[in-house]
């Protein structure tokens, strides 16, 4: 049984369907992907390696560029057409995984919320308004506001627009940093088409709508939807689940530590645990999920470490020291490099070339982090 009817909940719910096991989607709202998710901003590998096919009503652009703006207005261009990035429309790409789930099998329940949970020695039962649901192993998708509760901080406020307007370029995303309006975090504008954008703003105790209603008045722009969420950026929980039940996803604090995405990580985690199940029903063993955990942090363990360390540096820095970052960077042509070499899914690589900049390096040092020292050695490592 699976609580959470989003991406990783139906991925998982499709390996396990896939293996012709009977598996519920429980979902509190009424309709899958909607209210939508997030902006859909994801590497076409990303999708392919969560085999799920990229229709055209998925796909709503490709990115091209990606333009970084320092807090006083200095830009760092990166050529993005090496990464394959593209933007899709969420609420279809969950009722496409939806509908792969569905197809093989699973059953997805709508407008019904998970009211209590019990993890039992030998087996689980969920109750709420629509009754009462036994199964033999329960997996929670809940996203945040299953992580909320063994986890009160590592969320940003956060909050996204659509917007119509016409300052943008269709093919490029624009990152937008300054620690003074969105600590820690930025502001982006992802591009749909020549018309419209998404645009959102995220920053450690922010009200991101007044923020965004200030960008909409500076653009002249029109708002056409407003969504609220936190962006999750606290990195994984030590332990991915216990006994019967295992956790995916956002709910397990598997999206990106550097920019809260999560459709890839969040999704893989899905998937492999989809995959754990099978195997621990068909081994009749429960250690056979442990597999699952193994296996997402042998993907992505290293990858999220170094960018909490990231993170936790970003916090740290003042805009006088972001504009200096920004003036290294373009001096030393890392934006080509990045471009050439950089990785959407994985930011390690593109984070050592940055701390392998010395003016960085020693405008960090200024700061004494603590954390800069693990990540240094860890760049020792590779070199
Ligand atoms: C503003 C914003 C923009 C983002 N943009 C991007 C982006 O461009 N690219 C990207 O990769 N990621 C992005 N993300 C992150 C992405 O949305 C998440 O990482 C991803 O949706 C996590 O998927 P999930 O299935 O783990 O959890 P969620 O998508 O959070 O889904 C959890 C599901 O559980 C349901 N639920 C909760 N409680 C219960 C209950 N008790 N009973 C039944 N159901 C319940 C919820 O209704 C929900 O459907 C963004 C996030 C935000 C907030």
């Amino acid at each position: 049984m699976i609580a959470g009817g989003s991406v990783s909940g139906l991925l998982a719910a499709r390996e396990i369907s896939n293996r012709g096991l009977t598996v519920g989607v429980f979902e509190e709202d009424s309709e899958i992907g909607f209210p939508e998710k997030c902006d859909g901003l994801v590497s076409v590998k990303g999708v392919a390696d969560l085999q799920v096919p990229l229709d055209s009503n998925v796909v709503q652009n490709s990115v091209r560029r990606a333009l970084l703006y320092s807090p006083g207005g200095l830009c760092l261009e990166v050529n993005a057409t090496k990464q394959k990035v593209i933007v899709m429309n969420r609420k279809e790409f969950d009722r496409t995984v939806a509908d792969q789930a569905s197809k093989a099998g699973a059953i997805v329940r709508t407008g019904s919320r998970v009211q209590k949970r019990e993890i039992r020695g030998d087996g689980v039962i969920y109750q709420g308004k629509f009754g009462r649901a036994e199964g033999s192993l329960a997996i929670d998708a809940r996203g945040y506001s299953s992580l909320v509760s063994v986890r009160r901080r590592g969320a940003l406020q956060g909050g996204k627009y659509v917007l119509r307007g016409s300052w943008f370029d269709r093919d490029a995303v624009e990152l937008y940093f300054d620690n003074d309006a969105t600590p820690s975090f930025f502001k982006w504008v992802i591009p749909i088409n020549e018309e419209l954008a998404k645009v959102g703003a995220a920053g450690d105790g922010i009200n991101a709508f007044k923020l965004l209603d200030k960008f909409v008045q500076e653009k002249r722009a029109q708002v056409i939807s407003k969504v609220a969420g936190p962006i999750v950026t606290s990195g994984p929980l030590d332990r991915f689940g216990i006994g019967r039940e295992i956790i995916v996803g956002e709910a397990a604090g598997q999206t990106k530590p550097t920019t809260g995405g999560g459709i890839y990580s969040a999704g893989l985690g899905g998937l492999l645990a989809g995959r754990a199940v099978v195997n621990c029903l068909s081994t009749g063993e429960l250690s056979s999920l442990r597999e699952y955990e193994v296996g997402w942090r042998r993907v992505f363990g290293r990858e999220f470490r170094s960018s909490l360390v990231l993170r936790n540096i970003l916090g740290k820095l003042d805009n006088r020291r972001l504009e200096l970052i920004f003036k290294a960077a373009l001096d030393s042509g890392l934006g080509e490099e990045i471009a050439e070499k950089g990785d959407f899914d994985f930011h390690l690589g593109s984070l050592l070339r940055l701390l392998g900049l010395k003016r960085v390096t020693r405008l960090l040092g200024s700061l004494a982090l603590p954390d800069l020292t693990s990540i240094l050695r860890e760049k020792a490592k590779i070199a």
